[in-house]
């Protein structure tokens, strides 16, 4: 594998642009991946968000397609609205040098913009299965003409349902094009999908495996469920997170949690799919900036942020999928931040058994997690509210929890 962007056959365009936003070295998979999608043959690349293999993918195309010749000539697909938005800004990025025009087709966007970027001649799309369909019926996006096709976080676009959109799709392409497909986990599934719409792909696996133990300090807590928000309350005192993505598995658990925090603590914000888009965008936008330092989440929504403050994730739920574990805990520990993430795992005693197959999924047994002065048990019937551990030991807001 090559060490530096230049050994991996990319034109002086690209190099260009790469130095100048300083990118100084490929991330493995871009290293692995980009000289065989340069062949133009069809890949599959085992890789999560954060690892870089969004330009792992769009530089190979851009590379391969023509930007004089004004029509869509290939297709990003992508699971969330968020993620659409991040991989289509990094692909703007990277075509820095080029002439090529994009169209990001989301839903909760208005379509007006959306359909003039394609009228206006727009040679790459990204988009969500759903709005790509829409757009598709409205006849505004014709795709006959494609030559590169990508599923991106495919095992989530599959988890979503996106199954019957993305097949009418690739339908829609011509059949003789290149079929890029990443995914952070194989499932059956996904292998299907690629069986019926990749032709002989070669497979660049990184294992995500690796890549999470690597990088991530993983731990688990074992807690009563109702001991769970003063055990969070202990964490947080104690590992002073520059940012804390937490996890439920439900959207009643994430308000649930977002009110007993909200009132008490600042900079604490809420995400999942039934807020509207716009309500989406200005919590995506605060923690990037960071406004916003403690993000309860659910997994839809969740998993599309890439945000590299993340310091910490909590599972306040176990994860009901042994994959969710490893794509929430892919959201810190990223490649590009200097601070390597913890993810810390609240488990009940009942679900010894689902801590056990996370474990065997991701080859590791995790230590526990230790809390001072914390009995995640309780030995009476005194129950101690949120509000009484935050007067006895003040986190008045969160910038006490460290600084930024
Ligand atoms: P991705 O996995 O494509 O979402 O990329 C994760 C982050 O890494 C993004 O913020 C990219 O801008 C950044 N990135 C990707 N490749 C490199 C690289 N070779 N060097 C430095 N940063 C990179």
């Amino acid at each position: 594998m090559s060490s530096d962007f230049a050994g991996l056959g990319l034109s002086n365009t690209s190099l260009r642009t790469l130095e100048h936003i300083g990118y100084l070295q490929p991330s493995p998979i871009q290293a692995a991946f980009i000289p065989v999608a340069l062949t133009g043959r069809d890949c599959i690349g085992q890789a999560r968000t954060g690892t870089g293999k969004t330009a792992a993918f769009i530089l190979p195309i851009l590379e391969q397609l023509d930007d004089g010749d004004k029509y869509v000539q290939a297709i990003v697909l992508a699971p969330t609205r968020e993620l659409s938005e991040q991989v289509s800004g990094e692909s703007r990025r990277l075509a820095d040098g080029t002439k090529f025009g994009f169209a990001t087709i989301v839903g909760g966007r208005p379509i007006g913009p959306q359909i003039d970027a394609l009228e206006n001649g727009a040679q790459i799309v990204v988009g969500t299965p759903g709005r790509v369909i829409d757009l598709i019926n409205r006849r505004a996006l014709k795709l006959g003409r494609i030559s590169a096709a990508v599923l991106d976080e495919a095992d989530r676009m599959l988890d979503i349902g996106f199954r019957p959109d993305i097949e009418r799709i690739l339908r829609a392409c011509p059949e003789k094009r290149q079929t890029l497909l990443l995914s952070a986990t194989m499932p059956a599934p996904v292998e299907r999908l690629a069986r019926r719409y990749m032709t002989d792909p070669l497979r660049v696996d990184l294992s995500e495996d690796q890549v999470v133990v690597e990088t991530i300090e993983q731990y688990y807590v074992t807690v009563d469920p109702h001991r769970k928000s003063s055990l969070l309350v202990k964490v947080l005192q104690q590992e002073r997170p520059q940012q804390v993505l937490i996890f439920t598995r439900t959207k009643r658990g994430a308000e649930n949690l977002h009110r007993r925090f909200a009132g008490k603590l600042n900079k604490v914000a809420m995400i999942h799919g039934d807020l509207p888009q716009r309500k989406r965008d200005q919590v995506i936008r605060n923690l990037r900036s960071g406004g916003i330092r403690m993000l309860i989440a659910t997994d839809v929504v969740g998993r599309g942020i890439d945000i590299s403050g993340i310091s910490h994730i909590v599972n306040y739920d176990v994860p009901e999928y042994c994959d969710d574990y490893i794509h929430r805990v892919g959201r810190t520990g990223r490649m590009c931040s200097d601070t390597s993430g913890r993810a810390i795992t609240f488990v009940t005693k009942d679900q010894g058994e689902h801590l056990t197959s996370i474990e065997k999924r991701i080859n590791t047994m995790l230590p526990e997690y230790r809390v001072n002065g914390f009995d995640a048990f309780e030995s009476g019937p005194r129950r101690v509210h949120v509000n009484e551990l935050l007067k006895s030991n003040p986190v008045d807001n969160l910038d006490d929890f460290g600084a930024m």
